[in-house]
């Protein structure tokens, strides 16, 4: 899963960028760097019942769920157009799953604001029109092709061209693509062509450090704002997190204990990214590793298995599966196995949140 940063320049992105990837590429020993290119990161997905599983699973190796961060600059007012890096973000953003937008709530005289004064639904908006004339851009350079492909007699083209068609004609009224609905090969042809308004998103409030964790009246207006739009509102405020990834650990329990934080942003983030996209996660465990997956809501057991290794999806036979409850009441498989209580599922089988696998294939 890949998410991509957004936001008008001086919002804290880089802030909040380099916050999350410190904090969780120092939770987990099996990534040990904070960014993989200056502006992408690999952070693990902090995740409790992981912690519960090695309570009484105690394995060589914890491997949590993995999130890949791109701190995308450069959308100002006209990128679309061409200004600042113009359409240099455009590629990276076309890649991602899903979209964190990034909007100011904080006051500050010594950060300028691009437009002059803190107004977080205008930001959103300046933001979402040029994504939005991006995509307009986007479909109308992909028409002719799509139409030439249909007239020679390809079917997936001629939904392509209706797909496009429709998409325009929606853009063309300024209203986001994530506003239609898809049937599922129409949603991979979205997807396939990149479209940035399609794509879910996550606004993320940077708010004052005054405001932790995050309830005064700009948050509010974003809070309003995403409703209508049928998003979430994270509100985080960078420059505390910032300095919460540089403490150890007792240092940090402390400080988001003064201030009524359970957490640094990183869990909050990552678990809000996850309902954006409808993800969920599963857990195999062993002595050699316990391992968190992450899958779609809605996957079969050989779809899951799949994620593991291709191999497994297309060999799958069955899979055993016990709940986390489970474990905490029996303490062990093999007293989970004993009591009965390790379910045999088949390939109709669909996963729920928080299993825990074992999964059975030929090669
Ligand atoms: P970007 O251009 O969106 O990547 O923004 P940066 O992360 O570079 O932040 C721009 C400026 O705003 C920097 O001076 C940050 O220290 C400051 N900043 C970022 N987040 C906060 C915040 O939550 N509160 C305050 N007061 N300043 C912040």
């Amino acid at each position: 899963m890949e998410a991509g940063i957004v936001g008008l320049p001086n919002v804290g992105k880089s802030t909040l960028f380099n916050a999350l990837t410190c904090s969780g590429a120092a939770a987990s020993a099996n990534y040990p760097f904070c960014t993989i290119e200056p502006n992408e990161g690999i952070v693990s997905v902090p995740d409790s019942r992981l912690d519960t599983i090695t309570k009484y699973i105690p394995p060589q190796k914890i491997i949590p769920a993995i999130l890949k961060l791109v701190d995308i600059a450069g959308i100002v007012e006209g990128a679309s157009k061409g200004e600042g890096l113009g359409n240099k973000f455009l590629s990276h953003i076309r890649e991602v799953d899903a979209v964190l937008q990034v909007v100011r709530c904080f006051e500050d005289e010594d950060v300028t604001h691009v437009s002059g004064d803190v107004n977080p639904i205008s930001d959103i908006e300046v933001i979402e029109t040029e994504l939005l004339l991006a995509d307009l851009e986007t479909l109308t350079n992909a028409l002719p092709k799509a139409e030439r492909a249909a007239r020679s007699g390809d079917k997936e083209a001629k939904v392509r061209v209706e797909v496009i068609k429709r998409c325009s004609a929606h853009a063309d009224e300024g209203n986001l693509l994530r506003t239609l609905e898809f049937t599922p090969d129409e949603a991979k042809i979205v997807r396939g062509l990149g479209l940035m308004t399609a794509k879910p998103v996550l606004y993320i409030a940077n708010v004052d450090e005054d405001d932790v964790p995050g309830n005064g009246p700009l948050v509010q207006k974003v809070r309003e704002h995403a409703a209508k739009v049928g998003a979430e509102v994270v509100p985080v405020c960078a420059k505390f997190e910032a300095e919460l990834s540089e403490l150890d650990e007792a240092d940090r329990a402390e400080m988001l204990e003064s201030v009524g934080l359970e957490e640094p942003a990183l869990g909050t983030v990552a678990r809000a990214a996850y309902r954006t996209l409808g993800l969920q996660s599963y857990f195999t465990a062993g002595e050699k590793e316990v391992r968190g997956w992450t899958i779609p809501i809605g996957a079969t057991a050989p779809q899951a298995a799949g994620v593991i290794h291709t191999d497994f999806e297309k060999g799958f036979i069955r899979c055993e599966v016990y709940t986390l409850a489970a474990l905490e009441e029996y303490k062990s498989e093999k007293e989970i196995r004993a009591a009965g209580k390790l379910r045999v599922e088949g390939k109709e089988y669909v996963m729920k949140d928080g299993d825990i696998c074992h999964f059975l294939f030929n090669t």
